[in-house]
């Protein structure tokens, strides 16, 4: 990529801007991650509207072997005859799925980490990474290596292991295409386009459930209250990071490994309604925005198929019916989180990588009811404070980096819910 002078371009994206993407096999064969989870199940929607152009076969997911045994029926019923592979990382849940009866899959066993060993033997064209959390980036990894379409819906991945992902997508051959609607609007807008015209990248935030409560009332918010996000329906994590525009901050994080914009040229803007999904100024001062209604499944499918705008049923914009489109600016005063991300994402190395642990255990803590919404701020703030930074050149140091922060993150929660 070259530099214009503007300082937008830092460093080699992820996403292949212009160069066109692989061919894959038809139908499209696909290992999906995070099976049972919001992003797993949305997938199953978008295979199910395009059976003769797209395959599932593989399936992971942590524990929840009622869902994921459902999805293996309506697969069946989709693919007569397929076998999938499936990978379950809960032990108690793994044998729990041994013993059923039920003879619709292939059980990955695999010693070291089962979902990597699913996208390594699933012999797929392309994974869908919807894993919450850190989990999700040796997947990742695996994928790159692989040389696999990787339509990415696990933010995580990046924000904890960019560079790394960088290196082992360049490796094997991979591509990166972004499922999260933010990131898949700004590759719309990006599409057909030289990464040296672009000067900056918009990301639109919903604002959350509190984007208009008071600081004062924000401590004594109920989790119910957190979990009920005005326009996307999502899993409990995300939502709980959209309630304290984490979300937004992991984004910012994300957007700036995907295109390799520098962080002084990504904004954010609070956009309530969520029909701008985001936008791109170029050098010119042009703006292109996308939009769409908030349906994940449009992203997914957008990424998944290699970035094509197949028919899907799942509503449409009426712009008369829209109403004047209203952006402010985020307040980084009642939602620190914003901030503390964008600054953990300069500064690089392990602060992104703490960041991200201490948040993922605030939000467990919050949903198990030990801490106050308020608090994930203070802990991921008191956590990066408390662990000095330093470099992680491979995925051992991140690793470890990791664990130590979420111990860490642990020990500070504690303190904190006495
Ligand atoms: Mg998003």
């Amino acid at each position: 990529m070259s530099n214009s002078g503007d300082g937008h371009s830092v460093r080699p994206a992820l996403y292949p801007f212009m160069r066109p993407l692989r061919e894959r096999s038809v139908p499209l064969k696909i290992v999906l991650l995070g099976a049972t989870g919001s992003i797993g199940q949305q997938t199953l929607d978008v295979v199910r509207a395009h059976p003769d152009r797209l395959r599932i076969v593989g399936l992971g997911c942590r524990s929840r072997i009622d869902v994921l045994l459902e999805m293996l029926e309506q697969i069946q019923e989709l693919q007569p005859g397929d076998r999938p592979l499936v990978a379950v990382t809960d032990p108690v849940a793994r044998e729990r799925l041994a013993a059923s009866e039920a003879d619709s899959h292939r059980l990955v066993r695999g010693d070291g980490n089962a979902l990597v060993e699913l996208v390594r033997t699933a012999e797929a064209d392309c994974l869908v990474n919807g894993l919450v959390g850190a989990v999700g980036l040796e997947p990742t990894l695996a994928a790159a290596d692989e040389g696999l379409r990787i339509a990415l819906a696990n933010k995580e991945t990046l924000v904890m292991g960019g560079d790394l992902v960088a290196a082992a997508v360049a490796a094997g051959g991979a591509e990166v295409l972004p499922v999260d609607s933010e990131h898949a609007a700004i590759a719309q807008c990006l599409s057909g386009r030289p990464a040296d015209e672009v000067r900056r990248l918009i990301l639109t935030a919903s604002g959350g459930p509190f984007r208009e409560t008071p600081a004062a009332k924000l401590p004594r918010v109920t989790v119910a209250e957190v979990l009920d996000h005005p326009t996307w329906k999502m899993g409990p994590k995300i939502t709980v990071d959209s309630a304290t525009l984490m979300n937004k901050g992991l984004e910012i994080i994300e957007a700036h490994h995907l295109f390799g914009v520098a962080y002084d040229h990504i904004d954010v803007v609070v956009h309530p309604g969520s029909t701008v999904h985001s936008l791109v100024e170029f050098a010119d001062g042009a703006m292109l925005a996308q939009m769409g209604t908030p349906d994940m499944r449009l992203p997914l499918q957008y990424a998944i198929n290699g970035q094509h705008h197949w028919p899907l049923d799942c509503g449409r914009l009426d712009l008369t019916a829209l109403g004047p489109l209203r952006f402010e600016k985020p307040d980084t005063e009642r939602f620190p989180c914003l901030a503390l991300a964008r600054a953990a994402g300069r500064v690089g190395g392990s602060a992104p990588v703490v960041l991200n642990a201490a948040n993922e255990i605030a939000v467990a803590a919050l949903l198990a009811g030990h801490i106050r919404f308020t608090d994930i701020g203070a802990v991921v703030a008191e956590a990066l404070a408390r662990e000095p930074d330093h470099l992680v050149p491979d995925l051992v140091a991140v690793l470890e980096t990791d664990r130590r922060a979420r111990a860490l993150a642990e020990t500070i929660v504690h303190e904190r819910s006495r």
